[in-house]
């Protein structure tokens, strides 16, 4: 896997990587026999999305918090406007830690960045700086990456289904729609306990889940009992919960309202 996006200036990709349409062919396999097997998951970023921690904290069976203290890292740079979460890789051999001679041990439930490659995906900006606005894919060839040479051919879509990305793809973009809102654009500071709260939502979503069913929120917010019952046993259904949260505490929309007998209890209290 490389990690293109982060060394890549957005003008510089189509001149680098041959842009692809969706339904044009080209070639690519990547198995046990390729001489460069194993070679790409070695010192690269992988960035991770909600529905990755959520998935592969269950493969391995730890909770979510166990999953960010023991395999990531919290990249911190000037230019970030809130926390982004990676792969940890070890620090002797800078190896991905799901690395063993026979391939990925999480093959099941590798990231999403690890299912696309070798096709690149151009961000909205990039979409609008380099295609009109519409969204287009890349092929990320390198040298070090035999899978090209193999006689294999895909188009996109094929190689999105055989991948398994629509599972990954709507969360994605929900996560993307929240990670690029215009609050943490134009937002001059942002406050740590917004932030704290978009860190938990986002990633640590077993004490998410905790939060919510531990604390007074099913009693101040209106939820339908139906919806918590999912939110409670799904947690692709926690995750899209946790965007609607976030919209609402973090940007201000008016997503939830308080409960009627909530809002009695308090009224009758002040009085
Ligand atoms: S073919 Fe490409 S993706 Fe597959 S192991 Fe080799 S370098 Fe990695
Ligand atoms: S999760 Fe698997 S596919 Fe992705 S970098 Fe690690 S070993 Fe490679």
């Amino acid at each position: 896997m490389f990690d293109k996006n982060a060394r890549v200036l957005n003008q510089e990709i189509l001149e680098i990587y041959p842009k692809v349409n969706r339904n044009e062919k080209f070639c690519f396999e990547c198995n046990p026999k390729v001489e460069c097997f194993n070679k790409c998951c070695n010192d690269v970023n992988i960035f991770l999305t909600p529905y990755d921690i959520a998935r592969l904290r269950k493969a391995l069976g730890i909770s979510s918090t166990e999953f960010l203290q023991k395999y990531t890292i919290l990249p911190i740079a000037s230019n970030l406007r809130h926390p982004i979460v990676m792969l940890r890789m070890d620090e002797k051999t800078l190896n991905c830690p799901f690395l063993t001679p026979e391939g990925c041990s999480v093959y099941e439930d590798r990231p999403w960045s690890c299912r696309m490659f070798p096709v690149g995906i151009a961000s909205p900006n990039e979409a609008e700086k380099l295609n009109n606005g519409e969204e287009f894919y890349f092929l990320i060839k390198e040298d070090v990456c035999k899978g090209f040479e193999q006689k294999r051919e895909w188009t996109i879509d094929e190689w999105f289904i055989d991948q398994g990305i629509d599972k990954y793809r709507e969360l994605g973009d929900l996560f993307k729609e929240i990670s690029l809102h215009k609050f943490f654009v134009t937002s001059r500071t942002i406050e740590p306990v917004k932030l704290e709260m978009f860190y938990m939502v986002c990633y640590d979503i077993d004490r998410f889940r905790q939060f919510l069913f531990e604390s007074t929120f099913f009693k101040r917010f209106d939820v339908p009992e139906e919806r918590k019952e999912k939110i409670k046993n799904d947690d692709e259904e926690l995750i899209r919960f946790g965007f609607e949260w976030l919209r609402f505490s973090i940007f201000g929309e008016k997503i939830f309202s308080l409960r009627k007998d909530y809002l009695d209890l308090e009224k009758h209290k002040v009085q």
